[in-house]
């Protein structure tokens, strides 16, 4: 059984379902997850973030982040192998082309033919496939930043608009380009991931590895040699067959050792392990092991670097939600009128203007109260009871007038405050009243 391709394939399967079906979520009648950006919102089921909580989104990428380190301590690059859309659409695009073009020797065999009306038929067929392939992928990346289902059907009624379209095209280009021609030359050249992930290993993490001592010296042999007769001329369990280097996608040999090339997916291990089993050696040549279970050592999990990231992840975790929670579905913010610093009424009041914007953060209808606290005033004109819709961005004129006899300085610092009608603490904002 070819149990690394097996996972690669199922885990292929889930990746691309759950990247092609999340944006078809809905809840409460909108787009589960929109990173809404014509809006400048951030819609995650129930919670929709705003510019100003920019902080909260970006804890979410730092947890990414901390979490991939942790998993890249534990079990290596499998994140590489197995999940990442280069990986993962390499796959898709190979396996598409196996079933236009045939096996490798087919296609090589092609490649050299000459041109025919077959020949054009089968290229013309792979590129279309791989195009759809590459304009669904492009509609549902797309599709997490503008309304997908809209976007579809503009897309589809050519009635779509620039912008949309232009990274729709810009995205299928990637894909194409990505999956069909560069493949791996992403990982091994332009993926700075590959670069720096030897800084989280160490002699106990999970990785695709030789088993030198058990593998060398290295040479072909009889199958009907004898254990003892392999060894006394000095051979250990390679039999040099250079399966392992032909199958690896970045065309490295793995018994030269961990190279940054290696995305961990495991294509050399069933190739050896089909050897071996021809051989009728046991398994495990190259395997999925960490250098100290090579040497023979207890495999430790629970390490300083592991339980370093594990807690700095938890602790984000904890300061993100904590900070959600904090965080207030209301906003106010006061902006003085600029055009004149106040006026003096025919009644011997001072009058000073503002805007007030106010902000609906939450996806519910909500009623608020606008009030004025630490100051001695008269009036309060424009409308003190409103009601925000969800997402509600509203400027709101509201004049305040005072008899100047209450004023014991030329600028009196006071507060707004906007009161939800049913509970909790009322959102607050300073002002000032300036008379002289
Ligand atoms: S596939 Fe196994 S036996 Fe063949 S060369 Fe690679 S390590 Fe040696
Ligand atoms: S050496 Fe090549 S085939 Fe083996 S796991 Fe690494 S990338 Fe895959």
């Amino acid at each position: 059984m070819h149990l690394f391709f097996e996972s690669k394939r199922f885990f292929g399967v889930v990746s691309l379902l759950l990247f092609s079906l999340i944006p078809w979520l809905t809840y409460q009648g909108h787009q589960a997850i929109l990173l809404d950006f014509s809006e400048q919102r951030f819609h995650l089921f129930s919670m929709t973030f705003w510019p100003q909580d920019l902080v909260l989104v970006s804890w979410i990428f730092v947890i990414a982040a901390f979490l991939l380190f942790f998993v890249t301590t534990v079990v290596g690059r499998v994140w590489c192998g197995f999940m990442c859309p280069q990986t993962v659409y390499t796959f898709v695009f190979i396996w598409l082309e196996e079933k236009i073009e045939g096996s490798r020797n087919k296609r090589i065999h092609l490649d050299q033919q000459d041109w025919s009306l077959a020949k054009v038929f089968q290229k013309l067929i792979k590129h279309g496939a791989w195009l759809s392939v590459s304009v669904f992928t492009a509609l549902t990346f797309v599709g997490y930043f503008v309304p997908i289902q809209s976007l579809f059907i503009n897309f589809f009624n050519a009635n779509i608009g620039f912008w949309p379209l232009f990274w729709v095209l810009l995205f299928t280009f990637c894909t194409y380009a990505n999956a069909g021609w560069m493949r791996e030359i992403m990982c091994t050249h332009m993926c700075p991931y590959s670069r720096f992930q030897s800084a989280m290993f160490d002699n106990d993490t999970k990785t695709v590895t030789y088993d030198h001592q058990r593998g060398e010296g290295r040479g072909p042999r009889s199958k009907k040699l004898s254990r003892k007769e392999v060894a006394a001329k000095g051979m250990g369990d390679c039999i040099d067959c250079n399966l392992c280097v032909q199958v690896c996608p970045t065309g490295i040999d793995i018994r030269n050792g961990l190279q940054y090339e290696c995305i961990n997916c495991g294509a050399c291990v069933d190739a050896c392990n089909n050897v071996m089993d021809n051989m009728n050696y046991s398994r495990g040549l190259i395997s999925f092991t960490s250098v100290a279970a090579l040497a023979g050592q207890q495999a430790k999990l629970l390490r300083p670097k592991v339980l370093g990231y594990f807690f700095v992840t938890v602790v984000i975790l904890i300061v993100m939600v904590f900070q959600y929670n904090a965080r207030k579905e209301l906003d106010l913010n006061v902006v003085r009128d600029r055009t004149s610093l106040y006026r003096e009424s025919n009644l011997g009041m001072v009058e000073n203007t503002y805007t007030l914007v106010l902000m609906n953060k939450s996806q519910s209808t909500i009623p608020v109260t606008i009030q004025v606290h630490d100051l001695v005033y008269q009036t309060l004109s424009g409308d003190t009871h409103l009601t925000l819709a969800p997402g509600e961005l509203l400027h709101h004129p509201v004049s305040i007038s005072v008899n100047p006899a209450t004023l014991q300085q030329a600028v009196t610092p006071f507060y707004f405050t906007l009161t939800r009608d049913n509970t909790e603490e009322p959102t607050k904002q300073k002002a000032t009243f300036i008379y002289r």
